[in-house]
């Protein structure tokens, strides 16, 4: 590598982001031409990598039955919904905004389920009379309940349980969901008792049962595990004559953020399904909730550099991006690549701390980079579909940030630049 000419960094996770003559691209443009018209801080998602994540998830399971149901939550954003419910996706959803969302995106209400673990009666209402696929619910309060909304409302509700298989998903604490300790799910000890009792209730109608283990998750082997776990209880409820028409296994397959090497969907969910099959369930139909996987690497945040401001322990770089448009640092210590849209000499290059613009110590983007930048350069925060704007917040009176939609050398403005009036109108003063 010679000095003025230092090799391009990489986008991790996706070749749809790229270096050409020490600019960074998605597909047929160029990022800085998005960053000047749009402003800063903005989200850039590829179509490209969006479209090629799935195919991933629908390559393992072409002509089998199954669903893939998004799960909103990742990112919620409507033009993303579109594009997969036209590529084909169910939507796995946790709340009632979430059903509004996934109503308007004009998916068929039959193939969303509704998951989470405390859904109030106006939700379960709501997603009743929408007539949604299946509630996966995690609790024997919450079969009541729903039994009895469905009851008020003349109806059967379509009912998976959510049961905890007990594995660790060996992922970071607060996005590990399947251990016993966890508040998710139903004990994989008492779920034949739950069964029962769902089977006795004349408001619900048993359709699944499904598990999430966890998110982040870069092996296969605790999907196996769990996998294993559910179908001993399936042969169970056969025994017991409740008859299921499908397995959910939830999402959680993780990205590259920085070197992690996931599984690769479609290898991951042709052994699965060939398990399934091995065991004698090869006519249940499998339904994954995958939410990371398909919009995380996909997507970056664009952001300018504020600030070069020497410290006595520590370089800071500032950048206009902060824990409200990207939380996901200050929530998990996650890490996210920061990248350069235009490259410099490698001379230039510093170790910064980068970090945000919200009066907060956490506020910080990324630790320890080293990077060639000028005040006014734009950088890319890797990695950022998924967890970002779905938990972005008006922090600090922040309006949140603009989002694009690309596809070849087509640009889209999927979501505008909130305005300071967008923030006030709920507002009532005194
Ligand atoms: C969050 C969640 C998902 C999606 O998880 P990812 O890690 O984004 O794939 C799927 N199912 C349930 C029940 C969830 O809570």
């Amino acid at each position: 590598m010679s000095a003025s000419n230092p090799a391009a960094p990489t986008v991790p996770g996706t070749p749809f982001f790229h270096y050409a003559d020490g600019h960074l691209r998605v597909e047929g443009l160029a990022l800085a031409d998005l960053a000047r018209e749009h402003g800063t801080p903005l989200f850039v998602y590829s179509q490209a990598a969006l479209l090629a994540a799935l195919g991933a998830y629908q390559r393992a399971l072409q002509g089998r039955a199954a669903l893939i149901c998004y799960a909103v939550k990742a990112n919620p954003n409507l033009a993303l919904l579109q594009t997969l419910v036209q590529a084909g996706c169910g939507l796995d959803i946790v709340s009632g905004g979430e059903l509004q969302r996934a109503l308007h995106s004009g998916v068929a209400p039959e193939r969303i389920v509704f998951s989470g673990v405390g859904k109030t009666r106006a939700e379960m209402r709501q997603a009743l009379q929408a007539g949604i696929g299946c509630f996966n619910v995690e609790s024997l309060p919450e079969i009541e309940v729903l039994n009895l909304e469905a009851l008020s409302l003349g109806r059967q509700a379509p009912l998976s349980l959510r049961v905890n298989p007990d594995v660790d998903a060996r992922t970071h604490p607060y996005i590990s969901t399947g251990l016993k300790s966890n508040k998710f799910g139903i004990a994989h000890t008492e779920a034949l008792g739950a069964y029962r009792r769902a089977a006795s209730l004349p408001g619900l109608r048993i359709v699944g049962i499904d598990c999430h283990i966890g998110s982040q998750i870069t092996d296969s082997a605790p999907y196996l595990d769990a996998l294993e776990r559910v179908l001993d209880l399936v042969a169970a409820l056969q025994a017991a004559g409740i008859a299921l028409e499908h397995l959910d296994l939830g999402g959680g397959l993780g990205i590259t953020y920085l070197d992690e090497c996931p599984p690769a969907a479609d290898a991951l969910f042709a052994a699965v399904l060939q398990r399934m099959e091995a065991r004698g369930f090869g006519n249940l139909k499998l339904l994954l909730e995958p939410g990371r996987s398909l919009v995380g690497n996909a997507g970056v945040c664009l952001t300018e550099a504020l600030y070069l401001k020497p410290g006595l322990a520590k370089n800071f770089l500032i950048v206009d991006a902060g824990m409200n448009d990207l939380p996901r640092p200050a929530l998990y210590q996650a890490y996210h690549a920061i990248v350069p849209l235009q490259l410099r000499p490698a001379q230039a290059v510093q170790c910064y701390e980068v970090v945000g613009p919200v009066c907060e110590s956490g506020d910080w983007i990324g630790h320890d980079r080293l990077l060639a930048v000028q005040p006014g350069d734009w950088l890319a925060v890797c990695s950022a579909g998924a967890y970002c704007t779905s938990m972005a917040s008006n922090y600090n009176s922040r309006g949140r940030a603009a989002e694009v939609l690309v596809s070849g050398s087509n640009a889209r403005l999927i979501r505008r630049r909130e305005t300071l009036a967008d923030q006030l109108g709920p507002e009532l003063g005194l």
